[in-house]
């Protein structure tokens, strides 16, 4: 039968400042086997904790507590038993808000996202988690502590949503674990770990039109194998330039810095092909785009094998100018008309130097009519409205939908809400609708990875062990990114 527990210590004490004996409410907490203000191992009294006269109260005396019995406590997991009784201590002492389960899953998320235990994206490494848990505490402390060493799942479903209250032990030995304490878990904060800070975050491309503006809402972020350190991916709406940068952010400059350049962007790269097409020596190119010459190379060849025939009708310089040449002369046959207008009387040419030689074609055609009358621009402010909320609807219908992820472009929503050819075409007086889809849409890489975290979640929501091949076969990944996702594949095995 169990029975009181007491410190001689303690007791000697208590005589001396009271004249009695009481027992100590710390002393009696299930599992504890120490007195921490005294580092004694606490001894049995003669006094069973239940009694067959439930309303009996036995006092501690010396006759049923003996005080001659002083064992000094020590041991491995001493130190790790007194914090966890301090923090029990504190915890019964003190006056504590209650707080809401959300409460809970926030705070446990934020502090093991800062310790590296889970992803960005609030994702737990269950499998680091556990390791290192079940190394930092010894078996004989979680068992003098009633914690089920055989069940493994509590920590799960600790690190996870907290659907339901937690014995105030398992909070205890976790707080401990993340070098937290009782009063850190019931302070309202809010728990935001955006290791970049908040958005927007500035394009870094000095050909841009909003170079170092706080255009770029979204950041990805990702773990670096090695370092474990955050490194967020950035990607500039106005001009497609994407950089990354390894975090955190120590500093407010920190945000015009970057650690990697992912992609120059199209405005770069048009800049690129025009003095390409100067004739203007690598070197020379290098030096006004402030690149090194290698970059140069490299993306001449990116920007002719994105465009294969492209670059044959470049080196057919003669077609271009016949082209060009027509352009210009139809323009002086039709003074009056706009571009859409000369576009439908040569749809042709208009279509040749669209593909070939859009720089060369939008600065060589009639200006956009700069004046439209109110009511044409109220109509598409209303129509913008009317669209915006439509592409809403759909965008939070694939999120929520569940199931296999769904690339979303310009392509997907124009067909779902039946206006394709709108957004394809009128985007540009579309201003809500246009900075809401870029905020929401996904470049082809993003969704890759996209696809392969989606894999590897339902992998193990159903068990099955995460192996590379399997996620890349399930994902549908090609094998010439593999490269790409393989850094994310290991962040989960
Ligand atoms: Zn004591
Ligand atoms: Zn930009």
């Amino acid at each position: 039968m169990t029975k009181t527990k007491y410190c001689s210590a303690c007791a000697e004490e208590d005589i001396s400042t009271f004249g009695e004996l009481y027992w100590h409410r710390l002393h009696q907490l299930p599992g504890n086997l120490i007195c921490p203000k005294h580092d004694l191992w606490l001894e049995h009294s003669a006094v069973p904790i239940t009694h067959s006269n439930k309303h009996a109260f036995i006092l501690p005396t010396t006759s049923n507590c003996d005080l001659t019995i002083g064992r000094k406590a020590n041991g491995d997991f001493l130190q790790q038993l007194k914090e966890f009784i301090h923090q029990a201590e504190h915890l019964l002492n003190g006056r504590f808000e209650n707080q809401s389960f959300s409460h809970f899953t926030e705070f446990y998320q934020y502090h093991l996202i800062e310790k590296g235990f889970a992803s960005f994206k609030g994702q737990v490494k269950q499998k680091e988690l556990h390791i290192a848990f079940y190394n930092f505490y010894s078996k004989e402390l979680l068992k003098s502590l009633y914690i089920d060493i055989g069940d493994t799942q509590w920590l799960a479903n600790f690190s996870r949503k907290h659907r339901k209250s937690f014995h105030p032990y398992y909070h205890l030995i976790m707080l401990n674990f993340l070098s937290l304490n009782v009063d850190s878990v019931f302070r309202v904060t809010s728990f935001k770990n955006n290791p970049f800070g908040q958005p927007n975050w500035p394009c870094l491309n000095a050909l841009c039109p909003d170079y170092k503006e706080s255009v770029i809402k979204v950041v990805t972020i990702r773990r670096c194998e090695k370092t474990k350190k955050p490194i967020g991916r950035f990607a500039c709406p106005t001009c497609g330039f994407s950089y990354t940068r390894k975090g955190k952010d120590q500093n407010k400059d920190d945000r015009y810095k970057f650690t990697r350049i992912m992609d120059f962007g199209f405005l770069w790269k048009k800049a690129l092909q025009s003095l390409l097409n100067d004739g203007l020596s690598y070197r020379e190119i290098a030096r006004r785009l402030s690149v090194d010459t290698n970059t140069v190379i490299k993306y001449e060849k990116i920007i002719n094998s994105e465009s294969g025939s492209k670059k044959e009708v470049h080196k057919d310089n003669d077609l271009v100018n016949i082209r060009r040449n027509e352009w210009v002369q139809l323009q002086k046959e039709y003074p009056n008309l706009s571009k859409t207008q000369l576009r439908e009387k040569r749809p042709a040419v208009y279509a040749f130097l669209y593909r070939n030689d859009s720089n060369w074609l939008n600065v060589n055609s009639p200006e956009r009519q700069k004046v439209e009358t109110i009511n044409n621009r109220v109509n598409w402010l209303e129509r913008d409205q009317e669209i915006l909320e439509k592409v809403q609807k759909v965008v939070e219908d694939i999120n929520n939908k569940g199931g296999k992820p769904k690339r979303i472009t310009v392509k997907t929503l124009g067909d779902r809400i039946g206006e394709r050819a709108l957004l394809e075409n009128h985007m540009d007086k579309l201003s809500k609708t246009k900075e809401f889809i870029e905020q929401v849409s996904e470049s082809e890489r993003d969704f890759r990875l996209r696809r392969v975290e989606f894999v590897i979640l339902e992998m193990k929501e159903k068990g099955e062990a995460i192996k590379e091949w399997k996620v890349l076969k399930k994902a549908a990944i090609k094998a010439e990114f593999y490269d790409e996702v393989r850094d994310i594949i290991q962040s989960y095995l």
